[in-house]
């Protein structure tokens, strides 16, 4: 073990980067073990107060900073797809629809992480973990949106499957209203005061309740509260080894700007013994692509930007103008039904009054991408004006949007990606951005649709697309994952089957970008049980040599299934027996 006083030339232990579901379980168990922690978060801290009333408050809803937009809401555009994602203290809690599902076990049965460890049997423990931190319980609160759905359902022959979302809510006891407040339900009183939630489906607004089990209301609440220190609106944009050891055995120097200043950026630096990349898919992409490309981190694996996923989603809907009842009430969302093995569904909504999302939507149109279905959905546009000219003025205009539709979300457990690649665009040849590459994400489910247009015969509504699936052929997603996924080696990708990094010492990543398979289901608790796994092979602080290595296959396979509390030097001691055997 170092004597403490060596640690103590670091400014921290470990730095985590992000924090949000991989960066809050990060930051919490390893305060736990007893090391010093430094969060550093791009995004802003909110508060009930300081949260928008809705989506047209555009600056506090979307993160742009550099015009004047620092929200917590961010869309990237890409070519095969765009991508929605939080950036806020708590990444994408603060957004996110807190819908927590385990995936189909057959997802550990493929990609690059297949036989690294024995994921079957070893992530039940960590999902639970991950629900009970979470606060996962069945929805009980089912608005007119879910009994909508209930019905399409039963109507298409899928009503059987019809479930309440299982979601991290503070919901209140059958019979009570909401909108009361309690001491800590979660935490045996560690954690804060919450109140029970109104059911206002606004929890993609941020909720203004404290009824969301957010992540500064969790991991990161006790993370901070046993001494992480947390940096808002801090952007880390250089990570380097210390001199003497190129692998980042002497430690690692992280540098930072202060994301929403224009001018005026505050540059720090922070040194520390271990680094915890946690800045989601997209943002450990970028960031690493940068480090690689610059020569701060040369040896990181070429797989950077591989096999990107994107849940093979498709977002359509109805909108039912005038409807007799407001269809925001609920939780963003509510319940969920399969209308076959592969293809999910479920209905989600926005806040009544947070209506911009409106604007995207259009009228529905079959048929394959391409410029006849642009045609198709001009004409259905026209048909649509001359048989109900009032009514579908009505539902191309965004007021009373949130109030008059249910958005259907269509997620497929079909495999399917794409490439993330760090190029100059023809349009702006001056600096490298991300760019995606490779065949085109169907935009187009037609069972989906089908049940769009059934979902609105019943209702008496519009069935709707997204205006940029129709019109550009690009699909959108909240749900971005890979990119740096879990492998045997850099050959395949990026991290092992402990997170750690390929080519670095005491380096891991753990965000969604690691996850190797498409899920089928939204992926935060996933994220939040892997990232659970990976701290619990980190030895506590007392322990620690400061020597942890990503294994390669060999090792990997000849350990067996992995114990869940790792311990570097024994780690060590197994490699050495492994490569002797090998040799
Ligand atoms: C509207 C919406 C609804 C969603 N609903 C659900 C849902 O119901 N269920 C579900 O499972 N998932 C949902 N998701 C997806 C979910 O939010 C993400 O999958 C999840 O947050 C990813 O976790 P992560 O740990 O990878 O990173 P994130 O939670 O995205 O956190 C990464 C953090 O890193 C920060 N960061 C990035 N780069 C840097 C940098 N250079 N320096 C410092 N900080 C940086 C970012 O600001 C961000 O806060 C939703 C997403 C959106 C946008
Ligand atoms: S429905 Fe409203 S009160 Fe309930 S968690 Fe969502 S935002 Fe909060």
């Amino acid at each position: 073990m170092p004597p403490r006083s060596e640690n103590d030339h670091f400014d921290f232990d470990f730095i985590v980067i992000g924090s949000g579901f991989g960066g809050s379980v990060s930051a919490h168990r390893l305060v736990e073990k007893g090391y010093k922690v430094g969060v550093m978060e791009m995004g802003r801290r909110w508060t009930p107060d300081s949260l928008p009333r809705s989506s047209w408050s555009l600056r506090r809803w979307l993160w742009r900073p550099k015009i004047g937009l620092r929200g917590f809401f961010n869309m990237r555009f890409f070519r095969h797809v765009t991508i929605f994602h939080g950036c806020a203290v708590g990444g994408g809690s603060i957004t996110y629809a807190c819908t927590l599902l385990p995936p189909p076990e057959k997802v550990w049965e493929a990609k690059s992480w297949t036989g690294l460890a024995d994921w079957k049997s070893e992530m039940p423990q960590y999902y639970q973990t991950a629900s009970r931190m979470l606060g996962v319980t069945e929805n009980t609160i089912l608005g007119p949106a879910d009994h909508l759905l209930k019905r399409t359902a039963e109507a298409s022959g899928s009503g059987h499957t019809f479930y309440r979302m299982n979601v991290g809510i503070f919901q209140p006891a059958a019979g009570e209203p909401g909108n009361q407040t309690f001491p800590d339900p979660y935490f045996g009183g560690e954690g804060p005061a919450r109140t029970t939630c109104l059911s206002c489906g606004g929890c993609m607004m941020g909720c203004r309740f404290g009824a969301k089990n957010t992540l500064d209301l969790g991991y990161l609440y006790l993370a901070e509260k046993h001494g992480a220190q947390v940096f808002p609106e801090t952007q880390v944009t250089d990570v380097k080894p210390l001199p003497g050891a190129s692998d980042g055995g002497a430690g690692y120097e992280v540098s930072t700007v202060k994301s929403t200043a224009w001018i005026r950026r505050r540059p720090q630096r922070f040194t520390c013994r271990g680094v915890v990349f946690a800045a989601s898919s997209l943002g450990t992409m970028e960031l690493l692509f940068r480090l690689k490309e610059k020569g701060s981190l040369p040896a990181i694996s070429p797989q950077v930007g591989k096999h990107v996923r994107t849940n093979s989603e498709s977002l359509i809907g109805a909108r039912m103008p005038g409807y007799h009842e407001d269809l925001s009430q609920g939780i963003a969302i509510g319940s969920g039904i399969y209308i076959d093995e592969h293809t999910h569904i479920e209905a989600v909504r926005y806040p009544n009054g947070s209506d911009t999302m409106g604007v995207l939507t259009t009228i529905l149109t079959n048929g394959r991408p391409g410029p006849r279905r642009i045609g198709l959905w001009l004409v259905n546009v026209v048909k649509s004006f001359l048989r109900h000219p009032f009514h579908t003025l009505r539902v191309l205009q965004p007021w009373g949007w949130a109030r008059e539709f249910v958005i259907l979300l269509c997620m497929q457990a079909l495999d399917g990606h794409i490439e993330m690649r760090w190029q100059r665009t023809w349009f702006w040849p001056f600096r490298k951005f991300l760019v995606s590459r490779g065949d085109k994400v169907p935009t187009y489910i037609p069972k989906a649709n089908e049940f769009a247009e059934k979902f609105a015969q019943l209702t008496g509504g519009f069935p709707m697309s997204m205006l940029p699936e129709i019109l550009f052929n690009v699909p959108g997603t909240a749900h971005c994952i890979g990119g740096c996924v879990i492998a045997d080696s850099s050959t395949h990708g990026v991290v092992d089957a402990r997170h750690r990094v390929f080519g670095y010492k005491n380096m891991y990543i753990c965000d969604g970008s690691v996850v190797a398979a498409n899920l089928g289901v939204n992926p935060s608790l996933t994220i939040t049980a892997l990232a659970e796994r990976a701290m619990s092979f980190i030895p506590p602080s007392a322990q620690n040599e400061w020597y942890d290595t990503a294994s390669t296959w060999v090792q990997a396979r000849a350990r067996g299934p992995m114990e869940a509390a790792g311990n570097a030097r024994s780690d060590r001691f197994r490699s050495q027996l492994i490569r002797e055997r090998v040799a």
